[in-house]
């Protein structure tokens, strides 16, 4: 069976917290949930297809699910042999009631923590509770993450082959109602354009049912449409509440940049052309192949 390192799923597409360039646009997205009949049927589907190594739930905010603990264990039926996650930013984590505890401990799901700043007295309690339910959590980006990256250039001047290689979702699948998607940017991107009036194109995604497991990940290991318009020249700031604007998004590098200006914005071998270059090392980067017509 063909393998995978990683793959995720919003089990909502919206959040409670409203950060200035999340990498999922939530603070754009729409009120949605994922039904467990869905994703049961997908995980077991996934489970026949790719051998998958780490399986995490997340959005937006999952905990906003009501259904969050069905989600967890029709995920675990499916994937029996996953590392499976649940990654939350912890505001609601101190209202989940015993059902939710059991359901994690039973299926063997961890709990991953993104605590952005103003969540800071959150920590503690935190893992007070799952200390206590038995449950292991871990921080995600170090105990707190405090700043994000700007990554988009809406003119879609990088080159997709060495951007999609060393991006920070380099790896990072998505799973989606029956769908499986380069990284969730190259999804969530449809808010963005919705909101914005743009047209950035996206990953088209593949169907889970009609393709077999080794054309499925050979499709994960591609650049995909997205990749034209993302930047690893990474123009890190503060977390801030986001405001709404298109702006948030955009790389500095890009704002700053003349539109007529059509240098590539990095070249083969180099590291990003802007200050700040950061080797996100959160998953293995997959080899790009296959002749799919995009710059090599
Ligand atoms: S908490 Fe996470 S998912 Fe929610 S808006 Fe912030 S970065 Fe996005
Ligand atoms: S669209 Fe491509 S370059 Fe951008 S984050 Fe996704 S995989 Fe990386």
């Amino acid at each position: 069976m063909p393998r995978w390192p990683y793959m995720e799923v919003h089990a909502v597409d919206h959040c409670n917290l409203n950060c200035a360039a999340c990498s999922h646009f939530c603070p754009l997205a729409p009120k949605k949930f994922c039904s467990p009949e869905g994703l049961a049927r997908d995980c077991n589907e996934l489970g026949k297809k790719i051998s998958l190594r780490r399986f995490r739930i997340l959005g937006g905010e999952p905990l906003l699910h009501p259904q969050i603990s069905q989600l967890i264990a029709v995920a675990r039926q499916g994937l029996p042999e996953v590392h499976l996650g649940l990654c939350t930013n912890g505001i609601l984590l101190p209202r989940m009631g015993e059902e939710f505890w059991r359901t994690c401990r039973e299926n063997s799901c961890s709990i991953e923590i993104s605590f952005y700043p103003p969540l800071h007295e959150n920590c503690k309690r935190c893992e007070e509770l799952a200390h206590f339910h038995h449950v292991p959590l871990s921080f995600d980006h170090g105990r707190v993450r405090d700043g994000f990256a700007r990554v988009l250039d809406p003119l879609g001047r990088s080159s997709p082959r060495i951007i999609s290689r060393r991006c920070y979702n380099a790896g990072c699948a998505l799973l989606r109602e029956g769908r499986i998607y380069r990284c969730p940017t190259a999804y969530c991107m449809v808010w963005y354009n919705a909101k914005f009036g743009q047209n950035i194109p996206q990953d088209p995604g593949l169907d889970l049912y009609a393709n077999p497991g080794r054309r499925l990940v050979a499709h994960l290991r591609r650049p995909c449409a997205t990749c034209r318009h993302c930047t690893i020249a990474l123009d890190l700031h503060p977390w801030a509440p986001s405001t709404g604007k298109a702006e948030e998004w955009i790389a500095a590098w890009h704002r700053n940049r003349d539109p007529e200006d059509q240098t590539p914005q990095i070249r083969p071998g180099g590291q990003g052309s802007g200050a700040g270059h950061v080797p996100f090392a959160n998953s293995p980067s997959p080899e790009c192949r296959g002749a799919d017509g995009w710059e090599r």
